[in-house]
């Protein structure tokens, strides 16, 4: 048997990051912890290398280098959030590195420029949605596929109509109800921003074009994504939502590693309902629809003005809807720019600034 793969974790500390670390102890003979970043709290563990700090330190980013190109790792799992990431990536795929992504928006604002740089490797998805396609589209040919369909469990507002979002409070964002995850995804899950990032994920992770990509909400999150085929044919893929299913599945693919999570009972499940997506009252995914449509360093912006304006809802600076209206706005403002890693680079330090700027007049 082969020697087990050299695995480099990008954020261990955080959920994905932990989970990761559980994945690798329970398999020694195939996965071997190679080496790590972590941010405040350490993760207590031996590796070859062992960073600490945040990206954007000049000496964290050339130990991250260092790590991510080293010719004895085989594997980068990228699980630090926001924009941050997309340095590393690259870097990690011009050494020809296979990736693992958690990390959505390194596709949102440069999926192009990354699928290129991955080549025919292609990224693993770790994102419970991709991963579930991904696994659907196994053995598949792409152009027979009529659309991917995209579940989100809607969030903790989604059920609550009547609930007026401008007095949502930190606390109620942070209460998902089906998975356990950190607190940018888990307020991008309440303000549905999260599908509409997912959707720009899926379009560049798989190829297909916009309009072959929907989303609907199944509130049970039982059903983790579907393909349709142009038979007619439907794929899902099932289980309790856990993310160590992901992440040994981009782990150890192309082949399963056994017992990665405990098995699902159906009986256990329950009945399993579908809703259309309500875009007037969640119009983040018609918002991510349009700027990847529309191309230009728009994603970028989008998603630089959206981590801005998470941040702002975390420090109490703007309301809950004040979240999507930021980045709506922000992108009219937007003159447009081009497709080129500095183009995207622009575009979201601009967003970024122009958020902070008018952070007073976007309440
Ligand atoms: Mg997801």
């Amino acid at each position: 048997m082969a020697r087990p793969l050299n695995v480099a974790i990008l954020g261990a500390t955080g959920s994905i990051g932990q989970q990761t670390l559980d994945v690798i102890d329970r398999n020694p003979e195939r996965l071997r912890l190679f080496g790590l970043t972590e941010g405040r709290r350490s993760a207590s563990r031996k590796a070859e290398y062992v960073i600490q700090g945040q990206a954007g330190e000049p000496d964290f980013d050339v130990r991250v280098n260092a790590m991510v190109t080293d010719p004895r790792c085989d594997l980068v799992v990228i699980a630090i959030p926001g924009a941050r990431a997309l340095a590393p990536t690259m870097a990690a795929l011009t050494a020809e590195k296979e990736i693992a992504l958690a990390t959505k928006e390194v596709l949102v604002m440069a999926g192009a420029l990354v699928m290129k740089a991955a080549g025919a490797r292609g990224i693993r998805p770790i994102d419970s949605e991709h991963s579930a396609i991904w696994q659907c589209l196994w053995g598949e040919r792409l152009d027979r596929v009529r659309r991917l369909i995209i579940t989100a469990s809607g969030g903790p507002f989604w059920s609550h109509p009547d609930l007026d979002l401008d007095q949502v409070t930190v606390e109620q964002a942070l209460n998902h109800p089906r998975w356990s995850m950190g607190p940018k995804v888990t307020v991008d899950s309440a303000t549905l921003m999260n599908k509409g990032l997912e959707l720009i994920e899926a379009h560049h992770l798989f190829g297909l074009p916009l309009r072959q990509i929907s989303v609907v909400v199944h509130p049970q999150s039982a059903v983790h994504s579907l393909v349709e085929f142009v038979d007619g044919s439907l794929k899902a893929q099932l289980g309790r939502p856990d993310m160590r299913l992901p992440i040994s599945i981009a782990l150890g693919y192309p082949d399963r590693l056994a017992d990665a999570v405990p098995p699902t009972n159906l009986e256990d499940l329950g009945p399993l309902e579908f809703y259309p997506l309500d875009e007037a009252r969640f119009p983040a995914v018609r918002l991510a629809r349009a700027a990847a449509q529309a191309g230009a360093g728009r994603p970028a912006v989008l998603n630089a003005a959206n981590e801005e304006a998470v941040n702002a809802f975390l420090a109490g600076d703007i309301p809950f809807s004040g979240i999507i209206r930021t980045v709506e706005r922000t992108l009219e403002a937007f003159s447009g720019g081009g497709e080129d890693l500095e183009d995207i680079l622009e575009a979201d330090r601009w967003s970024r600034a122009y958020v902070k700027e008018t952070r007073g007049i976007l309440r």
